[in-house]
């Protein structure tokens, strides 16, 4: 029995499900999870010391690759200094003021520990700001498990959702609406219905967790029109793109303003870390200055806050985007080249150091499209990878990640690796 396969068995009997987070646990593919020992650039090893091209980046931190030497020494000299303090530091305001200067959106910001905590103290403080309750979020996007988030669309347009979740109560999601992601004139009829009564739209801009999706021309516009019209607060998720697809984020890409912005992820540079900031018109509504309440024993943590503000600075230097994202093009050109080679349907997309995988002829555009995609194809593919040593992320719908280490013979090895596993699947 190979290592994982003791560790998992072991896991399984004190962790559920052997995991501390679903996915990882590769059910959507099977096989046996792979238990990490250590990491460092684009690589990391299991507990058999079998090396991995690791495709996931810890889903989305490890923008500089795994261990990167700074991002490690601002860590260990912040622990020296004390590992939590629950009272102000001086670190919080530089790394506020450096999203802040970043994103031309933001104006204030609130640390938190997570991305899920991020966009649940978004939507309170968007509903206590504008007094009102109803939400609109789409489907396939994912936002972190907080209840009134966990909802699937019923059928149709305008309908309110069910939890897709045991444990959430309807009444918990009675007031999210979820509408069709790229669906611009849904947009338009939900707000036509109910926009008295809409205090924000979530939406992942760029969305990650249905595979990559990237936004169909004038949706985001679209989002930006109504949410203006309606006085409701448009919340860009930016805690996979943040900072990944760009220095500015999608907002930068697309040249769209949200009014708040969450984020998480390539902010604490692998340390546990969220944040969420705006206007300060709606920040100024958070407690003590407000009356929204929002809190955390960790928020601001300082080991956390010096891996933030090294990796942010490290992502300043001159040319890091145009590198990582030219590790992220020869990588989806050269695999859709190889599946052509092989007459196998693949289709690729990205942006910045993040990209789309789908065993289609087409780019998707919305759930239903990933979700037709060829996904026993991708699981074929997946276990093909994992044997030659490439670690893609165990799950048809998940957006995969390149640092700045996966340089032109990491991705060389992996379009060699794709070459073996794709002429088996053609
Ligand atoms: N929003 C988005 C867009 C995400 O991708 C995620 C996590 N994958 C979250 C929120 C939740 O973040 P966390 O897992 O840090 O709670």
């Amino acid at each position: 029995m190979s290592r994982n396969a003791e560790l998992f068995e072991r896991a399984c009997r004190s962790i559920p499900g052997g995991v501390n987070s679903p996915v990882r646990a590769f059910r959507s593919v099977g096989g046996t999870p792979r238990f990490i020992e250590r990491a460092q650039g684009p690589y990391f090893w299991d507990a058999d010391d079998k090396r991995y091209i690791d495709y996931i980046g810890s889903w989305g931190p490890a923008i500089l690759g795994h261990a990167h030497p700074e991002v490690v020494k601002a860590v260990q000299e912040a622990a020296v200094h004390g590992l939590s303090f629950g009272a102000p530091t001086e670190a919080e305001i530089v790394i506020a003021e450096m999203l802040i200067e970043r994103l031309p959106s933001m104006e204030q910001v609130r640390l938190v520990s997570s991305g899920t905590e991020a966009t649940m103290s978004a939507i309170r403080l968007a509903r206590g700001a504008t007094d009102r309750n109803k939400i609109i979020k789409f489907e396939g996007c994912y936002h972190g498990h907080a209840d009134s988030l966990l909802v699937k669309a019923g059928s149709g347009l305008l309908t309110f959702g069910n939890p897709t979740s045991a444990g959430v109560p309807a009444e918990f999601v009675a007031h999210t609406i979820v509408l069709d992601y790229n669906d611009s004139e849904g947009v338009r009829a939900a707000f036509d219905a109910h926009g008295q009564d809409i205090a924000c739209v979530i939406v992942e801009p760029i969305a990650g967790n249905m595979n990559m999706v990237k936004p169909a021309a004038g949706f985001l516009e679209t989002l930006r029109e109504q949410c203006t019209r309606h006085g409701s607060v448009l919340v860009f998720d930016e805690v996979m793109t943040g900072f990944r697809v760009g220095p500015q984020g999608v907002q930068g890409l697309y040249g769209v303003e949200p009014d708040l912005t969450t984020l998480a992820k390539v902010i604490g540079g692998g340390m546990p870390i969220g944040a969420f900031g705006g206007k300060s018109e709606i920040m100024n509504h958070i407690a003590p200055v407000g009356a929204v309440y929002q809190a955390g024993t960790l928020s601001g943590n300082p080991v956390a806050v010096a891996a933030g503000i090294t990796t942010l600075r490290l992502l300043s230097e001159p040319g890091f985007y145009e590198t990582l994202a030219s590790h992220t093009r020869a990588l989806a050109h050269g695999l859709t080249s190889v599946a052509r080679k092989h007459g196998v349907a693949l289709s690729t997309d990205f942006e910045g150091g993040m990209f789309g995988l789908y065993f289609s002829e087409t780019i998707p555009t919305s759930l239903s499209d990933v979700s037709a995609g060829n996904i026993e194809m991708f699981k074929r593919f997946f276990h093909g990878m994992l044997d030659e040593g490439v670690y893609f992320a165990p799950s048809a719908f998940e957006a995969g990640f390149v640092s700045c280490t996966h340089d032109s013979d990491v991705i060389d090895a992996t379009l060699q690796a794709a070459d073996k596993v794709l002429a088996t699947l053609a």
